[in-house]
């Protein structure tokens, strides 16, 4: 796999020879989309109306370089991006762990309640995230530590940082980053 064959960016500091340079791959291609529906509360108990997204993602992994001279495989680290973000294209988004968006499933359907609200999608339309409320930060949370898991045991342990950003509108970033 060459790394000459995706247009992402490396630092371009000389590499090993320099013990104070640090270096960072980043991957923000266009198949990085996926168009999902959420909903949040903010304001303590103002609920949005269901809607969509064309989120975009991007990903950053900081580290030391390895004997191919490079942080990580660019190629790997999409592939794992394009996992998360397959799995989300096309699903409602609930959060998990919110105290008033209660979230239920029996073996069909997917049933949502905020006070006297309900909403009910198949099963298979929904994703249900680890997060109190489902907003681009937490997305971006989790796409990381997902990517991470993911690719950890290719990557290894000397990798210092992992940074995913979330794109909900054209520009509005939420961004978490984490250490590897
Ligand atoms: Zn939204």
């Amino acid at each position: 796999m060459s790394q000459s064959s995706t247009p992402a960016t490396q630092s371009t500091t000389p590499s090993s020879g320099n013990p104070t340079a640090t270096f960072r791959v980043e991957v923000a291609k266009e198949q990085f989309v996926f168009s999902a529906a959420h909903f949040i509360t903010f304001a303590g108990d103002i609920c949005e109306r269901i809607h969509g997204h064309n989120y975009g993602v991007k990903i950053s992994v900081e580290g030391p370089l390895d004997e191919n001279q490079y942080v990580v495989d660019f190629i790997a680290l999409r592939d794992a991006v394009l996992k998360e973000t397959q799995a989300l294209d096309h699903h409602v988004i609930l959060p998990r762990d919110h105290k008033e968006i209660l979230v239920t499933q029996d073996e069909t359907e997917t049933t949502v309640r905020f006070r006297e609200r309900r909403w009910v999608f198949p099963n298979e339309d929904a994703v249900i995230m680890p997060v109190v409320n489902t907003t681009a930060e937490e997305i971006a949370r989790v796409i990381a530590e997902n990517v991470r898991s993911r690719t950890r045991e290719q990557f290894g342990e000397s990798l210092s940082m992992i940074e995913v950003g979330v794109d909900e509108n054209c520009g509005q970033w939420g961004v978490c980053r984490m250490p590897w």
